[in-house]
Order: structure tokens, then sequence, then C-alpha cells
């Protein structure tokens, strides 16, 4: 039974548990963005953080095979199977526990969707969720199980309309291929051009299936994109989407990797321009969706300076607190000694980059990615508009 008063504190969902999901040491995906980030969290007012548990077989059936989770769990006992099996790609090898790592991602997703539906909470954040690129049958780009799918389908079983928004750098083709035939799930992702980044996937002219025509909105960004045009683009799209498609909660995947800094990506965004992502998310959930708001973490590989930060800006805008003006002198000492022994430069002093972090986009970046924008929109809108009559 609902609680007519949510709890207006923003759940955090990490704990030890989380650090089990390790490709080992050198994968870029690594367990050490959770020391930095869940302290800066805690540091900034983070207290109810509450550690995941794994999602049951039946769960990550709502989504995957039988045969690939039978599969997955070969390859937890036998790594070395993997080239045998063939359901993961190179970028995302076998481990050692790899099963319930994975089945603990779902499961820290799913409670956190569950509190929502449940009227506990309104906003919850899990930084370890956002396994986008994960298919019913495959494991991809780091990606073992999709949780944001689980997730998303427990929210339509319970008669939800779900908005996807996915501002991670890379297109988040495991979710949307997921909805591909659901009108009523509408997925929304910007990230970085498939020609220039992977998955390679994720043009504006891939709209959704038959049936669901415009429930699937693809902004593909030209590489050197930096905030002007990235944030012209969200604020265009995302509340023209929701007021057309009316949805009655909000999933996002708040990736950190579209930062100047990040190693594996070519977008140039400082902290200013995920400030303002979370906060028109916030803004987007309470408008159009009751204030119900699940947000996960995605990518990020600069593991002490973007990954830290956006996460504290995603639990800022849950939180409805501004961001300090620096980040808190305790994290900043606690974290330069291993920041420096991975020589990553120490942990930033601001909470927001200095304006020259990123290097002005050329115009033809901006007007390029405007009339994508413009593009996707039109269609969208229009298809939204003969569904629902209005
Ligand atoms: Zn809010």
């Amino acid at each position: 039974m609902p609680v007519s008063h949510p709890n207006p504190t923003p759940l955090v969902i990490y704990g030890p548990a989380s650090l089990a999901y390790d490709f080992g040491p050198g994968h870029p995906f690594t367990p050490r963005r959770f020391g930095p980030g869940i302290d800066l969290l805690r540091a900034l007012g983070a207290t109810d953080v509450v550690e995941p548990a794994a999602a049951s077989a039946a769960e990550l059936a709502t989504v995957h095979r039988r045969s690939f989770l039978a599969d997955i769990e070969r390859l937890s006992d036998f790594p070395e199977m993997g080239a045998e099996l063939a359901v993961t790609d190179g970028d995302t090898p076998p481990f050692y526990g790899m099963h319930a790592a994975g089945a603990t991602v779902v499961g820290g997703t799913l409670h956190a969707m569950e509190q929502i539906l449940a009227g506990e909470r309104l906003h919850a954040f899990h930084p370890g969720g956002g396994l986008h690129h994960a298919f019913p049958a495959r494991a991809t780009g780091f990606c073992v199980f999709n949780d944001v799918a689980v997730a998303i389908r427990r929210a339509r079983d319970d008669g939800h309309r779900v908005l996807y928004v996915d501002v991670d750098v890379h297109h988040g083709d495991g979710v949307e291929a997921i909805f591909w035939d659901d009108p009523l799930v509408q997925t929304v992702s910007i990230h970085e051009s498939g020609l220039t980044l992977f998955p390679g996937t994720g043009w504006v002219e891939d709209r959704g299936g038959e049936g669901a025509e415009g429930s699937a909105v693809n902004i593909p960004l030209e590489r050197g994109t930096s905030d002007a045009s990235w944030l012209a683009v969200l604020e265009s799209v995302v509340p023209a989407v929701a007021a057309a498609f009316r949805p009655t909660i909000l999933v996002t995947l708040n990736g950190s990797d579209a930062h100047a800094r990040d190693p594996l990506a070519n977008l140039r965004l400082t902290t200013s321009a995920f400030q303002r992502a979370a906060r028109l998310l916030d803004e987007t959930a309470h408008q159009y969706a009751g204030g119900r708001w699940l947000a996960t973490g995605g990518g990020g590989y600069d593991v002490y300076s973007a990954v830290p930060r956006n996460w504290a800006m995603v639990w800022l805008a849950q939180a409805h607190r501004d961001a300090p003006v620096e980040t808190p002198a305790v994290w900043q000492e606690r974290w330069a000694p291993d920041a420096a022994r991975w020589r990553a430069g120490p942990p930033p002093a601001l909470m927001l980059d200095p304006e020259d972090t990123a290097a002005p986009e050329p115009p033809a970046v901006a007007a390029a990615n405007h009339a994508t924008a413009a593009a996707a929109l039109q269609h969208t809108l229009h298809v939204l508009a003969e569904r629902h009559g209005s």
C-alpha cells in the first residue's frame, strides 16, 4: 500500500557487494570508482545508503533468455570457456563470480525501482547500475545483465508509462532493443555518434518498432561536442518528449563519460553540463512523472574527477540541494594518494570545472547537433501527438 508521503531523502544503492563487479586489473570499468565516488556523496551528506542484493533467476529472466543465464553461470565457474560459449564480447571478459556480480547490479536497480513503485521514495540513485549494453542473450560493452531493463519491465508490469533518458556518451542500445516494440516505454538516447564510438548504433532514423514508432529517440552527436550544444539538445528534447509522452516514472542513465577528461570517448563536457542535466531531469520527474525518478550511474572512466563529481551532481539534484563551490577538503585529502598512485591527477578542488577545461566547439559541430535533434524530435512529437490524439 503506497504511503502518502514518500521519504524525501534520495536512496543510494551501494555496498561492498558492488565491488564484486570487476573485470580485473587494467579494465577501464573499475570498481575503484566507488571509493572516491561514494565517499564524495557521503561527504556531501548522503546517509541513506543500502547495499544491493542479487536479483533472482526469475527476475533476470524477465529480460534475459534462460539459456544465456545458464551460460553466464557456467562462465562464472569456468571463465576459460568464454570463446566456446561465445555470449560475451572481448570488452566484457568472463570472470569468477560473474553471474552473482551481475545479478547484484540488477538487484540494486530493482530494489530502487520497487521502493519508488511502493511510494516509499520519490528518488533513488544506483551509481553501480546502468548496464545498458546488455542484450537478452549477449553480454557486451562491459555489461553482463541489463539492470535498467529489468527495472523498467517491473515498472511496466505495475502499469507505468516509462520515460528512459540515457545521457551516457555511448548509445543505450540494449535498453532500446529490449523495448523496441513497446509504445509504453519511451527511450531517449543522447550519445556520441556511432561513426566514431562504440557500439556504432543509435541513428536518428532508428525510431522504434512496428506499432511503437517514435518510442525510440536517438540523438547522435559530433565528436568535439561541448556543453553549449549538448545542453541545448537536452533542453529541447527531454521536456518536449516528456510533455508528449506523459510518463508516470522517469528512469535515467547518467553516465560520466561525456566529460572532456574521459579517456574512452570524444565529447568535451564539463561538470556544469552534468549539473544542469541532473537538475533538468529532476524538474522533468516532478513536472511530468509525479516526481518518480530512478537514476543509474552507467559508464565513466575518469575515476577521480569526472565520475565522483557527476555522481555528486545527480545526488544533489535528487536531494534538491545546491552544489557547493568546492569539493570537501577531507575528500580531496583522502583520495589524493590513491589518484597519484594511479597517475590520474589530483581530485579536483572545485565542483564545477574551470571554463578552459573544454575546448569551445566548432560552429559546424553545434549546427550539426541542432539539426540532428530537430530531425529526431519532429518525427517523435508528430507520432506521439497522433497516438494520444492531442
Ligand atoms: Zn526531485
